[in-house]
């Protein structure tokens, strides 16, 4: 078994930043510690000695990649291909689902919790580990089971929000019951890692689904999101991130908030893109780890579910998903998913999952080599990655953005802690304009440089020299 002491772990991992809060390391059976929020609104472990001998379950300091785990369940699957952004994959779609309203109540195109539903009704697991609205601990969500189709749908939808798991598999480990696991790429690690270490819970959890992930978000998105329109953190009750809009681009979501504002209960529901701070690209209140990330469509889950940002999907306000099976058994469900008229999925090559998943891939991969860059001249100790460290090459306002960006999410944390103590939400505001002015400088140069970049690339294909020549200068 691997194992590692408190102390390293704490020393590199936590205090380094690069804790994502899963839980995975106090989740052993005999577990002397605790998980639990901290001042960013972020899970954070803690154990009484830091002399305590843990199992090496983190994502982050495991020396596991994803691809070598991966490569453990899925190389000898029959038909398996490999492709260096998604991993292993048996079939790639966009769609969504036609039957019953899995696509109205999820956040895409529902496929996620119909597959999930259909691994309960084929009484392939008895029940589903997966993300919901708490039943009120002083969070708005957290993981919970499932053991029917009514309870899953209820769970439905992305929860941009800290959750952790070594509550739940405490649960678990006190049946006797069949489980499927839902989480972002690093728990889904974490919990195949745990399987690798613990053969109770390799018992217990057959099957693993995969969001797509570009980051999380600490306890503090929630708060800010509520407080700009009156609500404030101790007066939000619940929040729905991903409401859906009868029209407009299904990327212009809606977030609905429901709290109290003057001693009265208030509901409201507008734009995404009406809200201070939403803006992804800023990655306000992003946890460091997201930044030492590369695995951005789950690489060592059955199967990884995300959003088809892509042109020929995105105008359909309803919501469409991506989809990568790896795993023969979802792979049978899928077709006669297909087969039944229950699922409306296009076979789409790996390059279009990529394509849809364009910034996540750039910010994760290219852009990742140069944070390690950096993390090297501080000095600083960073978890294995499958990138290797690289400055030369990237663009010279890219470099700057990345650096933007660090410091925008980093600042975030310290600036909304400020505006609490002062109960004035505009301080938040105040504290990031710098950064954010200076950001969204930059930010509007180099997408109007990509833009032209992009332009340049049609134009080459369709080979009209003449006006490639003449947008030439201009990028
Ligand atoms: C933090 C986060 C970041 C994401 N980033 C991207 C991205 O950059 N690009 C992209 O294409 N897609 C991203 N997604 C995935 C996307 O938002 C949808 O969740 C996905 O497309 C599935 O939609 P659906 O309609 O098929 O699923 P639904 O039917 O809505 O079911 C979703 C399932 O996921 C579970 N769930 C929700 N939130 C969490 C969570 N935090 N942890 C574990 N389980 C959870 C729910 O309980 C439910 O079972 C992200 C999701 C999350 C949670
Ligand atoms: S990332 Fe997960 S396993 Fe690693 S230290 Fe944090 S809670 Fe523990
Ligand atoms: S970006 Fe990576 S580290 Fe952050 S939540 Fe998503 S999978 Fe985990």
């Amino acid at each position: 078994m691997n194992t590692c002491s408190y102390r390293d772990l704490r020393e590199k991992v936590i205090n380094g930043g690069y804790c994502i809060g899963c839980g995975a390391c106090v989740s052993q059976s005999n577990s002397v510690g605790s998980n639990v929020l901290n001042a960013r609104g972020m899970y954070e472990p803690d154990f009484a000695s830091s002399e305590s001998e843990i199992n090496n379950v983190c994502p982050f300091f495991s020396d596991r990649s994803e691809t070598e785990i991966a490569k453990t369940i899925f190389a000898a699957t029959k038909g398996i291909r490999e492709n260096e952004f998604i991993g292993f994959y048996l079939s790639t779609y966009a769609g969504y689902v036609a039957e019953d309203s899995f696509r109205e109540g999820g956040s895409s195109g529902g496929f996620g919790t119909w597959v999930l539903s259909r691994f309960l009704s084929e009484n392939l697991v008895d029940g589903v580990i997966h993300v919901k609205p708490s039943s009120g601990k002083g969070v708005l969500f957290e993981y919970g089971i499932s053991n029917s189709i009514e309870d899953l749908k209820k769970g439905a939808k992305s929860r941009y929000y800290p959750v952790e798991f070594s509550g739940v598999l405490r649960e678990v480990r006190k049946s006797q019951k069949k489980y499927a696991f839902v989480g972002v790429p690093c728990f889904v690690k974490a919990a195949r890692l745990l399987c690798e270490n613990d053969d109770e819970i390799a018992d217990r959890i057959l099957f693993f689904v995969g969001l797509v992930c570009g980051h999380l978000k600490s306890k503090r998105f929630a708060d800010m999101l509520a407080w700009q329109k009156g609500i404030k953190p101790d007066e939000l009750r619940a929040i729905d991130f991903r409401q859906k809009f009868s029209s407009g681009p299904a990327s212009n979501y809606g977030i609905e908030i429901r709290g109290e504002k003057d001693r009265k209960a208030e509901i409201l529901a507008e734009r995404a893109s009406s809200f201070y701070g939403y803006n992804w690209g800023y990655g306000f209140f992003k946890p460091r780890a997201c930044d030492f990330c590369d695995d951005v469509v789950s690489e060592t889950a059955d199967v990884s579910i995300g959003d088809a940002w892509l042109p020929e999907y995105v105008d359909d306000s309803k919501g469409t998903n991506v989809v990568v099976v790896r795993n023969p058994v979802i792979q049978e469900l899928v077709d006669s998913g297909i087969k039944s008229g229950a699922l409306r999925l296009d076979s789409i090559p790996p390059e279009k999952i990529i394509e849809s998943q364009e910034g996540g891939f750039r910010h994760r991969r290219d852009l990742l080599a140069y944070r390690l860059v950096l993390a090297e001249e501080q000095g600083e100790w960073y978890p294995r990655k499958r990138v290797e460290p690289k400055k030369d090459g990237i663009d010279e306002r890219y470099k700057k953005i990345t650096v933007l960006r660090m410091q925008l999410a980093e600042k975030s944390h310290s600036a909304f802690e400020k505006a609490l103590k002062a109960d004035d939400f505009e301080v938040f505001k105040t504290e990031m304009k710098p950064l954010l002015l200076e950001y969204d400088r930059l930010y509007r140069k180099s997408f109007a440089s990509r833009v032209l970049s992009k332009a340049k690339r049609v134009l080459k294909k369709r080979k009209i020299r003449k006006i490639r020549d003449r947008l030439h200068f201009l990028v």
